[in-house]
């Protein structure tokens, strides 16, 4: 089985509590050290999620920022009030979050407001089914990765993650084939590698999109994501234990 260091992130979108996520990460700190963790978690729960798991490597973040920098957005939170709860990441651009209006105009400005802090960006990227059966999803995915070429140089690439989810696979229980997965993860990186000048640093790229307990060793071991990020599985500690389980 190989040995590469595998990035598990759970999105837990706007779930749990703080009785919930208390016993969570008691659960999260025994299975810490077998590989790589990120959670995700709903603005409030941060500070208190960053204290809990203070003392560990597991990553705290939170699931999307302000475009802007401070001032009348009710209800909006800044790229640098994450930063100064702590956090490690951010996730910008979830599928979700475009759904209800992002733009990757708005996207781009939520990646150079983190640009200015130290927290480091998850950009979530993914095409339709429809984009996937007709082929054009290649200039959809080039023209969403545009918003990093845009913001960040190749020495800041360090920073970045992209997370490969096709919105198809997300929360519906089907996945593409590990060639398909594959093939596009080599392709994201192709178009990385053809943007910047090299040397460069590859940012990892994750895949997201019903990932689960029966399917994730052989995401790890059948195509070259860089880890995942889970969403509806990672509510479950029982489910969440078993998924590291199986691929350590
Ligand atoms: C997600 O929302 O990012 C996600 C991957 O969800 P799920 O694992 O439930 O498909």
């Amino acid at each position: 089985m190989s040995q590469k260091p595998f990035f598990v992130l759970a999105n837990f979108k706007m779930n749990m509590d703080t009785a919930s996520l208390k016993k969570y990460f008691s659960n999260i700190k025994k299975i810490a050290k077998y590989t790589p963790l990120g959670f995700a978690i709903p603005y409030v729960y941060l500070a208190n999620s960053k204290k809990i798991m203070r003392h560990t490597a597991v990553k705290i973040g939170a699931q999307d920022c302000s475009a802007f920098d401070k001032g009348a957005y009710t209800g909006q939170i800044s790229a640098a009030m994450i930063e100064d709860v702590g956090c490690d990441f951010c996730i910008v651009g979830h599928s979700e979050c475009r759904k209800r209006g992002d733009s990757n105009a708005d996207i781009q400005h939520k990646l150079e407001k983190l640009k200015n802090t130290n927290v480091s960006v998850v950009l979530c990227i993914g095409e339709s089914l429809e984009q996937r059966k007709n082929h054009t999803f290649d200039a959809f995915l080039l023209e969403q990765l545009q918003t990093v070429f845009s913001t960040f140089d190749a020495n800041e690439l360090e920073r970045v993650m992209i997370a490969y989810e096709p919105i198809w696979a997300i929360g519906t229980g089907i996945t593409p084939s590990m060639e398909d997965i594959q093939a596009t993860i080599l392709m994201i990186k192709r178009m990385i590698a053809d943007h910047y000048p090299s040397p460069m640093m590859m940012p990892k790229v994750l895949y997201g999109g019903s990932v689960n307990q029966n399917n994730i060793l052989d995401i790890k071991e059948n195509t070259n994501a860089d880890g995942v990020l889970v969403g509806g599985a990672s509510l479950d500690i029982e489910e969440f234990q078993r998924m590291i389980k199986n691929i350590c």
